[in-house]
């Protein structure tokens, strides 16, 4: 397996956006509309629910919470959530399949409250799925942790990349290549782009107020994947099974902070 060893990008000229005090509070209060919304969704999706209720759902609970959808038309984007099946990575579209015992489900959402996007995913398994599958989930949602603890000041951005890779491939998972986790605040996606690969000890060091979405995606086999002709959903190139999970974090005087529990 080709190993990519890319340092976090961050352009010339480009800068992370700090967060002050007043920004952070109202982040806080969004990440706590959205964890609660999402806790709802996780007991809603269980087998013989299609995807597009939970979407439907999903819609309703972020409006109900004075909310706004941040991915429904997102470069058109159709949907309020994400929801990316077994072999599916991420961006699945919202349809009528309906989900059975064994899956694995992805649900991403992001919400915009009162001009702050924060942005949370969580994998379920649907029933009971298969060990190896079981153990992807696993694996994953503890990277998320491993990675979520490098979020400190002073820390490079890479530290983050590189907990998350090293802590994935020695359960023998690989991580994807082609989407990476994000800062966030006014808007859905701003700088800097964090890749859940790479050396440590590279890229900008990390500072009081940036705001982090961290989202590694692992696959059970290879890390490659392909779009569908959806033009948005990705899926694994071998076939197997995918995993995602995802905070928003706030770097504090006090340690990475998770505004999306
Ligand atoms: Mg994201």
């Amino acid at each position: 397996m080709k190993l990519s060893v890319l340092p976090p990008r961050l352009e010339p000229g480009k800068v992370i956006p700090l967060k002050s005090e007043e920004e952070l509070q109202v982040l806080r209060s969004g990440g706590k509309v959205l964890a609660k919304v999402m806790r709802h969704l996780q007991q809603f999706a269980v087998a013989g629910v299609s995807t597009i209720e939970i979407d439907e759902l999903a819609e309703k609970l972020v409006r109900q919470e004075n909310a706004l959808p941040a991915f429904k038309g997102y470069k058109g984007f159709p949907a309020t959530i994400c929801v990316s099946i077994d072999e599916e990575i991420v961006h699945g579209i919202p349809d009528k399949r309906i989900l059975a015992e064994g899956n694995i489900v992805s649900l991403d959402l992001g919400i915009n409250y009162q001009g702050y996007f924060t942005d949370a995913a969580v994998t379920l398994a649907v029933g009971r799925v298969e060990a190896r599958v079981k153990k992807l989930v696993e694996v994953t949602k503890k990277a998320l942790s491993e990675g979520i603890k490098q979020a400190r000041i002073g820390s490079h951005l890479s530290d983050i990349s590189y907990a998350i890779q090293n802590y994935v491939e020695s359960h023998g998972f690989s991580v994807v290549r082609q989407f990476v986790g994000h800062g966030i605040g006014q808007n859905l996606h701003e700088e800097p782009e964090i890749p859940n690969f790479g050396k440590s000890n590279q890229g900008p060091l990390l500072k009081k107020g940036m705001v982090l979405a961290i989202e590694p995606m692992v696959n059970m086999g290879t890390w490659e994947s392909k779009i569908l002709d959806n033009g948005w959903t990705a899926v694994t190139a071998d076939g197997l099974a995918s995993a995602h999970f995802e905070h928003t974090i706030a770097v504090t005087e006090n340690g990475p902070e998770i505004l999306t529990n």
